[in-house]
């Protein structure tokens, strides 16, 4: 035999970063916020001077949480991405009957796209989420409305690039027509803040993020890569339609096993602990505005009260 036992993954970070239910604590919690509650930060770049980055990722659409997800191909790597194959496929059984069903399916091929941005949170109504590390930089999932807003402010020279990072962004929770929750009435502050103001961030951890190599961004992904997960995902939306749970579930009554499998083995003398698939979590999708809606509905956060908040109050004046 000549197994290959060493462990390549960070395993105590990717603990560390799965604790609390999943949740990923460098996240921005701002679609916590009620409707009509504001969230004021400043965007800073990452240490490369990015302002943000942006990608790609098949799988979310389908909103099935076995079904994982992957980075486009075609954008993440340049190669044809069997996915948004499937996607075009399907669109051209639209533009072939008319069917609307073939444009529906469609889309929960298509990627999803993501905008991440780093902030640091001056005031906020709601507790922030706070990482084991203390790092007041914060990820953003930006949502789309968010994005159009900062590049016409830049575009149309209402605020000069290089004053971003003083002037403060106020995020606004609002509902839409559909009664969605938006955040199109998100807006840039008048007043910048001074570079001496960060001083109140002097004793406190700040640390830019790196873009280049940033563990939320899926990994490149080639067409093999997309091929593969797509067979996978392929499976579990059919199960889903045929009415079977996707689910990681940690029962496996009906799941017929026909053969004794090595664990069972292992395991034939003690009494077999369940078994259970780790569940894929779309942490990301909190950001997405169904999911914030949902969030909603969750117990409300108690007002921050941190130390961050008194320093803060000062700033403002
Ligand atoms: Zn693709």
């Amino acid at each position: 035999m000549n197994l290959k036992m060493k462990i390549k993954k960070d395993l105590k970070n990717e603990i560390n970063n799965e604790k609390k239910g999943g949740k990923d604590l460098r996240i921005l919690n701002y679609y916590d916020l009620k409707e009509g509650e504001k969230m004021k930060v400043l965007l800073i770049p990452d240490v490369n001077g990015e302002l943000w980055t942006k990608f790609k990722k098949h799988g979310p659409n389908l909103k099935l949480p076995g079904a994982g997800s992957v980075n486009c191909a075609y954008t993440s790597s340049g190669d044809n991405c069997p996915a948004c194959q499937k996607g075009f496929d399907l669109l051209n059984e639209f533009n072939d009957t008319g069917d609307k069903a073939y444009k529906e399916e469609a889309k929960r091929w298509f990627a999803r796209d993501y905008t991440i941005v780093s902030v640091i949170v001056l005031e906020s109504p709601i507790e922030v989420n706070e990482s084991e590390d203390h790092n007041q930089v914060k990820i953003m999932y930006l949502p789309y409305a968010m994005e159009n807003m900062i590049k016409e402010t830049v575009s149309e020279g209402q605020i000069d690039q290089d004053d971003i990072p003083f002037t403060p962004l106020v995020i606004k929770k609002t509902k839409n027509a559909g009664g969605w929750a938006s955040y199109e009435n998100s807006y840039f502050a008048r007043e910048k803040i001074e570079e001496e103001d960060m001083e109140v961030f002097d004793d406190m951890v700040v640390e830019q993020y790196d873009y280049s190599d940033l563990d939320i961004i899926p990994p490149a992904a080639s067409s093999e890569d997309v091929a593969k997960w797509l067979e996978k995902a392929e499976e579990v939306d059919e199960k889903a339609k045929n009415g079977e749970s996707t689910g990681g579930g940690s029962t496996d009554s009906g799941s017929a096993k026909t053969k004794e499998n090595p664990l069972d083995r292992i395991n034939k003398k003690k009494e077999k602990a369940p078994e259970s698939e780790p569940e894929e979590q779309e942490e990301d999708d909190a950001s997405q505005e169904e999911e914030a809606q949902e969030e909603e509905a969750k117990p409300e956060s108690k007002p921050q009260n941190s130390a961050l908040k008194d320093r803060l109050k000062k700033l403002r004046k």
